[in-house]
């Protein structure tokens, strides 16, 4: 459908990106994004994401929303507290952009909610917390042929990484890359702490990733992984090597 003058002014400033344009703004619009998480990642993630007018946002998160979480998860207010994360989150969405869908679910994320979901999407991000949720998203994301934007943060620092082994079979998995949940890794943010703004960083690489995946623009981190140290402000890109073994992706 043709873009109505409303859309055309509310996206503007996208629209005249000559990657963009008013094909591109329309292609947003008939996507359907999967967003495993509403957390400190998931929220800058899926506001910049709904204020982009990605048409559809699928929206996962099994939490309610706690005092402590308002240092860093900018979906929610102080009188949020207590609510279903993914309620509310979708009910902040709506108000932010009017000319979006957002559907949440409230459950812990199973093979089964995830075989129904993704064959509707173009494409998942993940913003969980753990590494048995992001196990089951990359495997997911392989059946069903969807690329993976993940990223994670901790302290000063963070990662971001697009996995297109859904799409490319070349391509390494977030498996590859993590074969068993590093030991180092059990630890969380709630044990050792984070900076709000780090993770606003990283969640809003992870949606200009997705927007770039989305179009098809750009040079994406497809296959590649980005450390962030956002105290000393070090920036690192790694290629990430597909593993033969992988107990994902490897076929045989
Ligand atoms: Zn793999």
């Amino acid at each position: 459908m043709p873009l109505d003058d409303s859309q055309i002014e509310r996206y503007s400033r996208q629209i005249l990106l000559k990657e963009i344009g008013g094909t591109g703004q329309e292609k947003l619009l008939n996507s359907t994004v999967f967003i495993l998480g509403a957390g400190g990642l998931g929220g800058p993630s899926a506001f910049y994401l709904a204020a982009a007018g990605v048409g559809t946002l699928i929206i996962a998160d099994s939490d309610q929303v706690e005092l402590s979480n308002l240092q860093r998860q900018i979906l929610y207010k102080t009188s949020d507290i207590g609510q279903p994360k993914g309620k509310v989150a979708a009910r902040t969405l709506r108000q932010l952009n009017t000319d979006i869908h957002v559907w949440y679910s409230g459950e812990r994320v199973t093979d089964v909610q995830l075989d129904e979901v993704l064959p509707g999407c173009q494409l998942a991000l993940d913003a969980s917390d753990n590494f048995a949720t992001r196990y089951l998203l990359n495997a997911a994301c392989l059946r069903h042929h969807k690329p993976l934007v993940t990223g994670a943060v901790m302290g000063f620092e963070g990662q971001v990484a697009v996995f297109r082994h859904g799409v490319d079979p070349q391509a390494p998995c977030y498996r590859c890359l993590y074969p068993t949940t590093p030991q180092t890794n059990n630890a969380s943010c709630a044990t050792t702490g984070v900076l709000g703004g780090v993770a606003g960083m990283i969640g809003s690489l992870q949606a200009v990733e997705a927007v770039k995946e989305l179009l098809g623009i750009g040079t994406t981190l497809a296959g590649e992984l980005l450390l962030v140290n956002a105290l000393d402000v070090i920036f690192h890109r790694v290629r990430i090597a597909k593993n033969p073994s992988c107990p994902t992706c490897h076929k045989g």
